[in-house]
């Protein structure tokens, strides 16, 4: 025991990529204990923490810590200094705020450096030698930021100058081929990684818009961002926003991510669930009524001209206080003036 708390120690930025794991196993082969540190952004929910965490302790790391940015990260993405890449992804901003955590748990912690599995040249916005150069001084890590696939061509750091880890044993990839990575997999051992597509959706371009309407109508909240991922959305004439299921799995994700003011429309006949909401003060009634005819609209079967639809308000506190039902003519969701509504 006291031979382990002996040991180097340090924080590894753990996506759960190929690239971050690669650099986590390369630390832990050369008796570093690691502390691997993942972020899930505000949209995006658990799943898969757990699995996550087993893969890391598989490579060797002693802990896992799970960071949950909230409204920091709405003021990188409303405002992002360094800008968006393609889509909605500040991605230079959110690294910053990433390396400022694991910076902080380093100090938590006294260990002696941070790693991240940064390939030079591999993503054009963050892991240019520009860009990465920003991402160490801004996040007060000079000489203490260690990136293991690209260290052989990158400045000598702390840990390297003091043989807390030997130079000799790291890697010299550049760019976005991923034979390198792949080779160095096969000699590792490491044989379940996740394919390169997928990651984030802000770099998605559909998820994208939304995020930048919701940017312009309601301002960023950490509440807005978790209903964006779910289900058809809508911008209501009155500014309201409506999301409606698309299907049972879209209706439970919508009830966890509905926030307290937050009005619950159900017409109860295999029918979506819609979650209403107004940025300030209550839903407007011209908003509240076209919001049901759309919940009724998107309901099968429907039952006759008119469907009930029916209202509560969440209240933060239990029992969601049942509003008055609705008898609303189902929207024609092909409509043009509907699919304009559409975000
Ligand atoms: S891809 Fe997404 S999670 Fe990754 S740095 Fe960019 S914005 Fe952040």
């Amino acid at each position: 025991m006291a031979d382990e708390e002996n040991k180097p120690r340090a924080v590894g930025l753990f996506s759960g990529g190929l690239d971050s794991i690669l650099a986590l196993r390369l630390v832990a082969l050369q008796g570093v204990r690691v502390t691997a540190l993942h972020m899930r952004l505000p949209f995006s929910g658990d799943s898969g923490v757990d699995e996550l965490e087993g893969l890391a302790r598989g490579l060797g790391a002693d802990e896992f810590i799970l960071y949950r940015p909230g409204e920091e990260f709405c003021r990188i993405l409303a405002r992002p200094r360094y800008g968006y890449g393609k889509n909605a992804n500040p991605c230079v901003d959110c690294k910053l705020m990433l390396m400022k955590r694991a910076k902080g748990l380093m100090e938590e912690l006294g260990a002696d450096f941070v790693f991240t599995g940064e390939v030079l040249g591999e993503r054009p916005m963050s892991q240019r030698r520009q860009a990465m150069d920003i991402l160490e001084r801004e996040s007060g890590l000079v000489g203490r930021l260690l990136r293991p696939l690209s260290a052989g061509l990158l400045p000598m750091t702390e840990p390297e100058r003091t043989g807390i880890v030997d130079r000799e044993k790291l890697k010299d990839f550049r760019g976005r081929g991923r034979k390198p990575q792949m080779a160095l997999a096969d000699e590792l051992g490491v044989s379940a990684y996740p394919s390169p597509a997928g990651g984030c959706l802000l770099t998605d371009p559909v998820f994208g818009r939304r995020v930048f309407e919701l940017l312009e109508h309601d301002g960023c909240t950490v509440g807005g961002l978790r209903l964006l991922p779910h289900g058809r959305h809508f911008r209501l004439p009155g500014g309201s926003k409506l999301a409606l299921g698309r299907d049972n799995e879209d209706n439970d994700a919508l009830r966890s991510v509905a926030v307290p003011g937050d009005l619950i429309l159900d017409a109860r006949v295999s029918s979506p669930v819609g979650v209403l909401r107004h940025r300030v003060g209550a839903v407007p009634d011209e908003d509240l009524e076209l919001a049901a005819s759309l919940v009724a609209g998107y309901a099968k079967p429907q039952e006759g001209p008119r469907v009930s639809v029916y209202v509560a308000e969440l209240t933060g506190a239990g029992d969601d206080e049942v509003l008055p039902q609705l008898e609303v003519i189902p929207a024609d969701r092909f409509d043009p003036e509907i699919r304009r509504l559409m975000v």
